[in-house]
């Protein structure tokens, strides 16, 4: 197995991709403290399914993405490719493994395994024995050597297995030893069982027995009871007869009763259509008695203007009265002057008459007198 490339996109301070290519011999990376050394290290146990943030030294496993820095935006996601030529079993050259891992600011998260989307059990299963992987001390990180060295013989025995291939076998061992352990488990289980279904088969003997008993006493029971139905359902079939002929006459009561509210219903049709009638006619009359009421309060008011005037007018016929009485008595006296006047005009007529008698001897004297007025003026004249 050898690693071959690393490829950084957005994994810590790594913003833009880097890819670091580890020729044969012995690579190093050197570089002032805090450029980012360790955090290739942490580049690769991540990419192997480190699921710590611990040990990958951040808080949580958002921190292993690009978090900005002067002049540049944080990143959503972090991406790391591994690399890896891994010898064929049968010793015939080497096959190139590409092993990889993303993580977005959303919290999803896919591993790669050939460019193909796996889950992390995979990537541990392909990368077993190999030396590789989360647990193994391939990646040896600042400070690790240490701790491998305070190892007691144990823990360095696994250290070794591990990195001999053999610890691929203790695993299937140990899960061989897990599964025979729980087959014998499972056969005392089922010797237990066996035992209590023995004990079982007992007491369904005996329910069986009543079973039997219990279905010949139900067939003797069910042919009673059919017996009993003959007869009942003859009854019942009287029943029915009678029921029908009750519900014939109930049918027919009922279609009368339909006709019935029928009717009703017109009537009561014709009785809304009067009443709607009487009302218009109740409204009219209203309306009417309003009219006369009118002409009423018109009719009494005229009375008592009639009654007032009755009453100015038997004062004026009073008083009428009084000056007729008071004109007859002048009148007597105006006919007595009428007689009286009427005796002199007869008088005064007589007197005319007898004037007009003597008219002419007075005309004669006056036209003598005159000749003898003419004559006397001439005569004075002559003197
Ligand atoms: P030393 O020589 O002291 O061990 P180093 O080269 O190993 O240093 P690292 O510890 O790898 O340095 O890198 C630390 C740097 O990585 C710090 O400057 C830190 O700001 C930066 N860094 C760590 N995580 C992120 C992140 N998520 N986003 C941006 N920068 C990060
Ligand atoms: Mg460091």
């Amino acid at each position: 197995m050898r690693l071959k490339r690393l490829t950084l996109h957005g994994f810590k301070s790594f913003a833009d991709k880097t890819e670091f290519s580890f020729e044969d011999g012995l690579t190093g990376i050197i570089g002032p403290n805090g450029c980012g050394k360790s955090n290739v290290v942490d580049a690769v146990k991540w990419v192997l399914g480190d699921q710590r943030p611990t040990s990958l030294r951040g808080k949580e496993m958002l921190d292993v993405i690009f978090n900005g820095a002067e002049g540049r935006p944080p990143m959503g996601m972090s991406e790391v490719l591994l690399y890896l030529d891994r010898p064929l079993p049968d010793g015939q050259g080497l096959r190139e493994v590409t092993v990889g891992r993303r993580l977005f600011r959303s919290g999803e998260s896919e591993y790669l395994l050939d460019g193909r989307a796996v889950r992390l059990k995979d990537v541990r299963e392909a990368l077993m024995d190999t030396g590789l992987g989360v647990g193994a001390y391939s990646v040896m990180e600042q400070g690790k050597i240490d701790a491998v060295l305070s190892a007691n013989p144990e823990e360095r025995r696994s250290i070794f297995d591990e990195a001999a291939g053999i610890s691929r076998y203790k695993l299937r061992r140990k899960e061989a030893l897990r599964k025979l352990d729980k087959a014998e488990q499972n056969l005392a289980r089922i010797s237990d069982l066996r035992a209590e279904k023995q004990s079982r088969v007992r007491s369904l003997k005996i329910q069986a027995t009543k079973a039997r008993n219990w279905r010949e006493t139900a067939e003797r029971l069910r042919a009673q009871q059919c017996a009993v139905a003959l007869v009942e359902s003859r009854a019942l079939g009287r029943r029915l007869e009678a029921l029908e002929a009750d519900l014939a006459r109930a049918e027919s009561d009922v279609a009368e009763a339909g006709r019935v509210r029928d009717e009703s219903r017109a009537a009561l049709l014709d009785g809304e259509a009067r009443s709607r009638e009487l009302g218009q006619r109740l409204r009219e009359l209203e309306e009417l008695r309003a009219k006369v009421r009118g002409i009423e309060e018109r009719r009494r008011h005229e009375c008592e203007t009639g009654e007032r005037r009755r009453v100015e007018l038997e004062a004026l016929a009073a008083r009428g009265r009084e000056a007729l009485e008071a004109l007859a008595g002048q009148t007597e006296d105006t006919r007595a002057a009428v007689a009286e006047l009427e005796a002199g005009l007869a008088e005064l007529e007589a007197d005319k008459r007898r004037l007009d008698e003597e008219l002419p001897a007075l005309e004669q004297r006056a036209a003598a007198s005159r000749r003898a007025h003419r004559d006397a003026a001439a005569e004075r004249e002559g003197l």
